[in-house]
């Protein structure tokens, strides 16, 4: 072999195994602000309520305004609801019964007020006892809790004998209670139990009271909570059989959720 093939011989091993060099792949860009924000679908535009009165947004379904209780009809007969309206208010009328909504609903918003008069007498269960039925089957109590004990899970606020409060907020018998309960309904099986229980959430004067409770079954009086596969439903307001005396509603409205 002569030197010129020894040479190229030596230069050919050298590039056989020489390292290559990185190939040049596209980089990931770098992040800017924009690319983590979007901009639709633009949320509808909702007038608030009116801080001063306390009326309902723009888009709130109202149930009752003062004025009728055109919303409502009777539970027991499906007729008028029967219940005494004066000076803006509501109040229970207890030869009627319960009264609910004409329309059935999913899940919602509900803001309501309500108001044990000034001299109720009665105690623990028989003092204000209202309700608040959410698609006509899950309880939140209303009763006057203010110096006035009973049982815990059947407390101003509570999911009627499943879940207490965690707190007691309320005002005095004369003064106005307000209620913003927020409800999502439930998902069901096919063999009518829960997928996802219904869930609720009670604010009370401004104060959660329950959080984001998952609803165990219907509200009964004896027994346990039963679970029934159901779809949309009425608020029902309750007219409990209590000789105390009855009390007052205001300002009902509701959102759709
Ligand atoms: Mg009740």
């Amino acid at each position: 072999m002569n030197n010129r093939l020894i040479l190229i011989s030596a230069l050919s091993l050298m590039a056989a195994g020489a390292v290559a060099a990185p190939k040049d792949y596209p980089q990931p860009e770098g992040m800017r602000p924009g690319m983590s924000e979007y901009w639709t679908p633009q949320p509808k535009v909702v007038t608030p309520g009116d801080i001063a009165t306390n009326s309902a947004p723009s888009d709130a379904i109202v149930l009752f305004d003062g004025k009728n209780l055109d919303a409502w009809k009777s539970s027991r007969t499906g007729e008028a609801a029967g219940w005494d309206v004066h000076d803006g208010v509501v109040t229970v009328n207890k030869s009627h019964g319960d009264i609910q909504t004409k329309d059935n609903f999913d899940s919602f918003q509900l803001h309501l007020e309500w108001m044990v008069p000034e001299n109720i007498h009665g105690e623990s269960q028989g003092r204000g006892n209202s309700g608040v039925f959410l698609q006509g089957l899950y309880e939140v109590q209303v009763l006057d809790c203010y110096d006035n004990e009973t049982y815990v899970n059947g407390m101003t606020g509570s999911i009627y004998k499943q879940k207490a409060p965690t707190a007691n907020v309320m005002r005095k018998p004369g003064e106005w209670n307000v209620y913003d309960i927020i409800y999502t309904s439930p998902v069901f099986n096919e063999d009518g139990t829960y997928k996802v229980h219904p869930k609720v959430t009670v604010i009370q004067n401004g104060c959660v009271i329950v959080n984001n409770y998952d609803i165990q079954g219907t509200t009964e009086y004896v027994g346990f909570p039963r679970v029934v596969k159901h779809g949309d439903g009425p608020i029902i307001l309750q007219s409990h059989g209590d000789p105390s005396e009855p009390i007052s509603f205001r300002n009902i409205w509701l959102r759709p959720l």
